[in-house]
């Protein structure tokens, strides 16, 4: 007996070795779990499970796999790279899904983020806000963002130093077309959580002052799949989570995030 919604499909070899021989029934189990791991974390802390909202990750993983995964009651999709999110999107425009990037984005990809994204999580500059702004004007549309802070100190190349913080968000006003929402960071990809929780924290802190600012800064996009749990027991509303539910990916993170893997 098969759930699977495409009765079409045909998985490849290189399909079942990375998803198994039925990715729907994984996914399905999957995500159960990083389920119950929220609403622990949030019992733990306190906190309402409503508080907190699953951006499942599904960089890498194919089209024709997202299927199932959406079947399997994944969703949104968030991608970190515009192109192979486009991509997907063309080739499921079948389905209704919402897409959100949580990458850098180059200044001269700002025209396709326009035209189809629902949230951006990397926002780190000026010119792309502008830029963003100007696109989506053109295309009648308005765009959720986030933030994107440096918190772990790093010589990573991605994210505003916390100093820069307020005079940025003083900037975003301007833009009409961009919704802020809140700060995202990308925490030290550290084993050790005594290493990793002072940057949730770190970004918890920023958020208290921003929201003076500007009252619509309310969420905190930080968790991922080795550290969700930690990032909502230090306040997190959004956790970014790809192989809790998708299972190992094939690239190095470092693809990902120049400077952010120390040892
Ligand atoms: C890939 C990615 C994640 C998810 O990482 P996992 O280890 O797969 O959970 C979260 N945030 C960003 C920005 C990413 O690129």
């Amino acid at each position: 007996m098969t759930s699977h919604i495409d009765p079409l499909l045909t998985l490849s070899p290189e399909d079942t070795e990375r998803f198994g021989p039925d990715p729907q029934a994984a996914f399905r189990v999957n995500l159960a779990a990083v389920e119950a791991r929220i609403a622990a974390a949030c019992a733990r802390a306190g906190r309402d499970r409503s508080s907190v909202r699953l951006l499942p990750i599904t960089k890498t993983v194919p089209a024709h796999i997202l299927r199932l995964a959406h079947a399997a009651g994944v969703h949104p999709f968030g991608e970190n790279k515009i192109q192979e999110a486009m991509g997907k999107r063309d080739a499921l425009q079948d389905l209704p899904i919402d897409w959100c990037i949580v990458g850098h984005l180059q200044s001269n990809k700002a025209k396709y983020l326009a035209r189809f994204a629902r949230e951006f999580h990397a926002l780190d500059s000026a010119k792309l806000a502008e830029l963003l702004d100007k696109r989506l004007e053109i295309e009648d549309r308005v765009l959720d963002v986030y933030i994107q802070v440096n918190t772990s100190d790093e010589d990573t190349k991605y994210g505003l130093h916390p100093d820069d913080l307020p005079s940025f968000i003083e900037t975003l006003g301007r833009y009409s077309r961009l919704k802020p929402r809140g700060l995202m960071t990308l925490a030290l990809l550290n084993a050790d959580m005594e290493k990793v929780r002072p940057c949730f924290d770190l970004l918890r802190r920023l958020r208290d002052e921003a929201i003076k600012l500007n009252p619509c800064l309310t969420e905190l996009s930080m968790g991922m799949s080795g550290d969700f749990e930690e990032a909502i027991e230090e306040g997190s509303n959004v956790v970014r989570v790809g192989q809790a539910i998708f299972g190992k990916r094939p690239t190095p993170d470092g693809h990902y995030w120049p400077g952010l893997l120390k040892p």
